[in-house]
């Protein structure tokens, strides 16, 4: 699969990949990431990309022409899912991430100053996303989280295809508790249970304390009918036991 960036801040993509699992990926050819300069896609001699908005309000907006132009020199075959990383866009969940990763190419417009003219979102992209309710200077760190987060999706690039079913959000869930060496640090210990050598029992300690904590953080997530009648049951046990505390 392939993303292609478009910015006007190129350089800020150098560090973002260059370690961890993305890199890794695209050593081994499972993702490429293609950054592109909007500039380069402008047709004047200032290689403008802003203009003031019309209206009388202050700062700038990206002008639509070298975002058209830029999105249709990218596009292969014509084809490409067009994302606007914009605030006010979907909320970037899992579900997106692992829908991204279905596709052959991705692109991402990065706004910056005001935003971006309206027409890029009315007519060019397909989607519209946003990481979160606030408000950053750039879309350059959101565009390197939905390349990170769908990367992950995409079969290969995360060495252990359990690691990934296991994350939170992947099963609806938060995940479960992780330790690792030493059995016991200033007085905490390890779970018993995680040295009992029997996986059926750690299995189901994972998946109780998951919805433990699912249920304590987001009860939103386990509202969600789409759980399992045994993770109903092992929810109904767990409301009686704080019941009973
Ligand atoms: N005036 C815009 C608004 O209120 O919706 C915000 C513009 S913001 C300062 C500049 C750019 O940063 C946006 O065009 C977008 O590309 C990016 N951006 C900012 N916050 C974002 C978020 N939460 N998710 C995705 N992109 C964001």
């Amino acid at each position: 699969m392939r993303f292609d960036i478009i910015t006007i801040f190129p350089g800020m993509f150098t560090g973002v990949f260059s370690g961890g699992v993305v890199k890794r990926a695209l050593d081994r050819g499972l993702v490429r990431i293609a950054v592109h300069d909007l500039r380069d896609h402008t047709q004047d001699k200032h290689r403008q990309v802003d203009d003031r908005p019309f209206g009388g309000l202050e700062g700038m907006v990206l002008k639509p022409e070298p975002i058209f132009r830029a999105v249709e020199a990218v596009r292969e075959d014509g084809g490409g899912r067009v994302c606007l990383l914009s605030p006010q866009g979907r909320l970037l969940d899992a579900r997106l991430a692992r829908e991204l990763a279905g596709e052959r190419q991705v692109i991402l417009i990065c706004g910056r100053y005001e935003g971006v003219d309206e027409r890029v979102a009315e007519r060019l992209a397909d989607d519209e996303i946003s990481i979160g309710d606030y408000v950053l200077s750039g879309g350059e760190l959101p565009a390197a989280v939905v390349v990170d987060a769908t990367a992950r999706f995409v079969p290969g690039v995360v060495g252990k295809e359990g690691s990934v079913r296991r994350d939170s959000f992947a099963a609806g869930l938060l995940g479960h508790p992780q330790y690792t060496r030493p059995r016991e640090f200033r007085g905490m210990r390890v779970p018993q249970v995680l040295f009992s050598g029997d996986h059926g029992k750690i299995e189901s300690w994972r998946r109780r304390k998951a919805l433990e904590k699912t249920a304590r953080r987001r009860p939103d997530l386990v509202r969600d009918e789409r759980l399992a009648p045994e993770d109903r049951r092992l929810l109904e046990e767990l409301a009686n036991e704080r019941k009973d505390e």
